[in-house]
């Protein structure tokens, strides 16, 4: 299993629908490039916290959730801080004395039009926040749970099963590879988000707690749009695999979904 409890913020649609639905199966062996590290088992995880704003409306989420008793569906925008108190004590309760091993920072929001004459002051701050200020702020609220998670297992070996934060972030947040411009709000909400990958893995190393950030292609969900590359279901599938085998090696770095190191 790729972990005993997992949580994902924004799962009710796109990527983060998928990864819940992905885990609530057997797991598979995903992208054939890559080799499987070897498995604890075959088993599922225990804790599946889906995360989403409206759970009322979160019909297809609230759908596997009554088929599958161990994902639990849980209200949270991850721009309303004063929710966090709530929030980290009902996660605490769901992962109990066992802490919480990954967090997928998976919500996000992509404005359109963003050419220099057409940007405006309120996109780029809205997409900040979305993308960029809240995975800091709740990684901040959730390390409690992490810590615990991460102290489980005697000496330094990382591993998502271990404790991890996953940023999802986006090819379109390397500076690198920026060649077409334009985009100012989302850009810089992932290239920001993976310099932010980076301070979390000097600053977490010590305890234990691997961060990385990952591309998870170019994919066919609200955001992507339908003449994306992949569907939910290759991008997703093979993200889980690389997950199995992130290491210590993947510490503080920046993946695509098939386990390519991006440039950032
Ligand atoms: P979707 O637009 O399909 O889904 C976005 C999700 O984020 C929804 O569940 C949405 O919830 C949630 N969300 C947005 N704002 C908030 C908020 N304030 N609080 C809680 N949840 C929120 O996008 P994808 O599934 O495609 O994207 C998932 C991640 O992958 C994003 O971080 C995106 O940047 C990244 N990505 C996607 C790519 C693609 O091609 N699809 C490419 C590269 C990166 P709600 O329904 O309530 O709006």
């Amino acid at each position: 299993m790729v972990a005993r409890s997992v949580l994902i913020t924004g799962s009710n649609r796109g990527l983060g629908l998928e990864m819940v639905r992905q885990l609530v199966l057997a797991p598979r062996t995903g992208n054939p490039k890559l080799v499987e590290a070897p498995r604890t088992g075959n088993s599922k995880p225990e804790v599946i916290i889906a995360t989403c704003r409206s759970p009322h409306q979160a019909q297809k989420l609230c759908e596997v959730a009554d088929n599958n008793k161990n994902v639990h569906v849980v209200q949270l925008d991850v721009t309303d801080e004063s929710s966090y108190g709530s929030f980290v004590s009902r996660v605490g309760e769901l992962v109990g004395p066992q802490g919480l091993n990954l967090l997928v920072n998976n919500a996000g929001v992509a404005p359109k039009s963003t050419r220099i004459n057409m940007v405006r002051w309120q996109q780029v701050t809205d997409t900040l926040t979305v993308n960029t200020v809240a995975p800091i702020m709740l990684t901040k609220a959730l390390l409690p749970h992490l810590k615990t998670a991460a102290n489980q297992v005697e000496g330094d070996s990382l591993a998502v099963k271990r404790a991890a934060v996953i940023n999802i972030s986006s090819v379109l947040g390397s500076i690198a590879r920026n060649e077409q411009g334009g985009l100012y709000p989302y850009r810089a909400s992932k290239a920001a988000l993976n310099a932010i990958t980076k301070s979390m893995s000097v600053d977490l190393r010590g305890n234990n707690i691997l961060v990385a950030s990952l591309h998870p292609g170019w994919v066919q969900t609200d955001m992507g749009g339908k003449n994306a590359d992949l569907t939910p279901t290759d991008s997703i599938s093979q993200i889980l695999s690389l997950l199995h085998q992130m290491t210590d090696h993947h510490h503080g770095q920046f993946y695509q979904y098939d386990g390519e190191q991006g440039r950032w």
